[in-house]
């Protein structure tokens, strides 16, 4: 294709310069991607090729400007890819995995760029460097010796290959879980099905039917969808067979079998981490974190697992307690969980769902979230329809500072659909930066919300509205970042860190001022009661032992798999999970977050491999950060505000994070506020 003809490389004529959606075709990509990739390759060799002697400004800044015709080209493409797929972009994706992995490789082994930044980097003492400038030299150099710049040649090689492959796997993973969660629908006939399913469920379920053509009512494997159904559904029949296909993505022989890729994943991981003299990929991955060590996080989830096997069997007490009145003499699967754990909390706390969700309609919600942001950092956002989204779902926004200037573009995009993948997410299109002029942030945040029957609000669960308060807080992460460079910009920050802003934006969903101003019935208008407030929050903590209980097996089955050093990776994933879970005694009838062949987490990418625990981590963080605002009694203290926003949303990693959250708090986080908002303090 002329490049002329390919919308992709022509200059964005849009407002903010968002990628022109609505001119774009899946073969547009590979030949843009490759002729951005090669443009930086030109610019690196530039870099390398000057005369003069390598400084600060010459090479890092310069290598922190380098490459973004080629991120802006990424952003859409792999945003697009993950919310609005089809089978032509997958396939793009499929060919693009290994020379895009290929390419990074060739970035980061540059041996003449590499070079001046070593040298840069062992004088940086005596550079004159401003701290954020002396950070940017330090990531940057980390980020190329932990990609392989310090390799000997055939090494690199070798690594590069690895990396290829890598990029290649983790992409099929993917698309496999995606493949087995589109195929797969429970049609529900009849009133039989539906039995226990109150209206939203139904509601929910009916429009699952129509967006693929059918008529009546199917269950998805969509999480809003999946997880009421295992909830309200009185029929345990179907609702182990809706687990079932839940658990067991990527665990069908065929074409998205995923235990194949797991393994081979793993054999490469411990392969690179060897190859950096690591005994493990998991010590290679921690090398880069707060954590530091494997022993520090062993440290946490031992802990928590131990005072979390008594909640949840305290729990357990109280399921079988009401089973037993009920007559129902058969043990507690993990179908059943969910059902009965429903029955204790509508019967102890006179709570249903039904009753919750009129209360938190999805654009109330909405705007609940921009204005708790508006309150604590003095941001305001406004609709723009005129903006170009890549699907009638989404919604764009403008976020405007305090003196009236856009300081940020926010893409919404809340519904379930098939061309999406699972989970919720936030992601960017450009990153803001001062290198290079002035740059604002365009930040999309993804959910999978079970859409309003047409004509009908969208009614969320406390959850979802837990979930839409975490994306805005990694959303504002990004939109709120105030950093000089690029590398230093919003989420990127270290892993176990980025879970901060997300899960201390969490606490204002459960701010009496909040919800008595947003949470109001959407027939009615009235205000959520006060005595429905405090019924919400004693429900919440009866559900923790099974939350905390099944998130920390799942962060002990990937610290388990990625300590395995290279040669120990086992032939059958799936029976190693289940030992590691045998040896650790993960109760009956409980169930994972994530099995191993549907934990994208730590195969669909390498982001959180051997870091599912820095929820956790963050957790201890964003419970002690919140505690600031109770301390100071009011939850949008204005003094509290300035300096969360200073030192933990707009700092983005120009100052390391150990030192940045203590500026802000005036000292290290505590463990007890994490144990105590989980109540685990709570004596058994
Ligand atoms: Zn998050």
């Amino acid at each position: 294709m002329n490049a002329t003809a390919n919308p992709l490389l022509q200059p964005w004529a849009t407002p903010y310069a968002l990628p022109p959606f609505s001119a774009l075709r899946p073969e547009h990509f590979a030949p843009a991607l490759r002729e951005a990739m090669q443009q930086h390759r030109v610019e690196l060799d530039t870099i390398a090729a000057q005369a003069e002697a390598p400084g600060f400004e010459n090479t890092v800044a310069r290598f922190d400007a380098s490459g973004r015709l080629l991120a802006r080209l990424e952003g859409v493409f792999h945003n697009l890819c993950a919310s609005e797929t089809s089978p032509e972009l997958q396939q793009v994706q499929r060919e693009m995995a290994e020379p895009m992995a290929a390419h990074s490789s060739a970035v980061y082994m540059h041996a003449g760029l590499f070079a001046r930044i070593d040298a840069l980097h062992r004088q940086r003492a005596g550079l004159g460097l401003t701290p954020e400038q002396l950070r940017l030299l330090e990531q940057v150099h980390r980020d190329f010796v932990r990609a392989g710049a310090r390799l000997v040649p055939a090494a690199q090689q070798r690594y590069a290959a690895l990396m290829e492959r890598l990029a290649t796997l983790t992409t099929q993973f993917g698309q496999n879980v995606l493949a087995d969660e589109s195929a797969y629908r429970l049609a529900l006939e009849g009133e039989a099905d539906l039995a226990g399913l109150p209206e939203f469920v139904r509601a929910a379920a009916h429009q699952a039917a129509i967006e693929r053509g059918l008529d009546g009512h199917v269950i998805t494997l969509s999480r809003s969808q999946l997880v009421p159904f295992l909830t309200f559904s009185e029929r345990r029949d179907l609702r182990e067979q809706a687990w079932r296909a839940w658990t067991s993505r990527g665990e069908h022989a065929g074409a998205s079998d995923n235990r194949a890729i797991v393994r081979e994943i793993l054999q490469l991981r411990a392969e690179q981490a060897a190859a950096h003299g690591n005994a493990s990929f998991a010590d290679y991955a921690l090398d880069n974190s707060m954590a530091r060590e494997q022993g520090a996080v062993q440290r946490l989830l031992d802990n928590v697992w131990q005072r979390a096997l008594p909640a949840l069997e305290r729990e357990r007490g109280q399921l079988l307690a009401l089973m037993h009145e009920a007559g129902v003499t058969h043990d507690i699967e993990p179908w059943d969980w969910r059902f009965w754990a429903e029955k204790v909390r509508q019967r102890t706390y006179a709570l249903d769902d039904a009753e919750i969700k009129p209360y938190f309609p999805l654009d109330r919600m909405v705007a609940a979230a921009f204005d708790c942001a508006e309150r604590l950092f003095g941001v305001r956002f406004s609709e723009r329809a005129d903006l170009p989204v890549y699907h009638a779902d989404v919604k764009a926004y403008e976020m405007r500072d305090r003196d009236g200037n856009v300081a940020g573009i926010f893409l919404h995009d809340n519904y379930a659909r098939p061309s999406k993948r699972s989970g919720a997410w936030m992601s960017s299109f450009r990153l803001q930066t001062r290198n290079g002029g002035d740059v604002i942030p365009i930040i999309v945040n993804n959910n999978n919300f079970a859409k309003g029957a047409p004509g009908e609000p969208t009614l969320l669960s406390f959850d979802d509205v837990r979930t839409l308060f975490h994306e805005f807080g990694h959303g504002l992460h990004g939109l709120l970042s105030n950093v000089g460079y690029e590398r230093l910009s919003g989420t990127n920050v270290l892993r176990d860190f980025v879970e901060l802003p997300s899960q201390l934006f969490e606490h204002w969903t459960t701010e009496p001022a909040v919800l008595r101003r947003h949470a109001r019935h959407v027939r009615t208008g009235e205000p959520i009661p006060d005595a429905l407030v405090e019924r919400l929050a004693a429900a919440r903590r009866f559900g923790q032992g099974f939350e905390t209980v099944r998130y920390t097996a799942s962060a002990l089955t990937d610290m388990a798999v990625h300590a395995l050093p290279q040669g120990q990776v086992p032939d059958d994933v799936v029976a190693f999970e289940a030992q590691v879970l045998r040896e650790r005694g993960l109760p009956p009838g409980v169930g994972l977050n994530h099995r191993f062949t549907n934990f994208q987490h730590l195969f669909a990418g390498s982001g959180y491999a051997a870091g599912y625990y820095v929820y956790l981590w963050a957790e201890v963080l964003d419970a002690d950060a919140f505690d600031a605002f109770v301390e100071a009694g009011d939850p949008f203290d204005a003094a509290v505000a300035t300096r969360l926003k200073q030192h933990i949303y707009a700092a983005g990693d120009s100052v390391e994070p150990g030192a940045t959250y203590a500026a802000f708090r005036g000292r290290t986080a505590r463990l007890e506020p994490m144990l105590k908002k989980r109540g685990l303090l709570e004596p058994a």
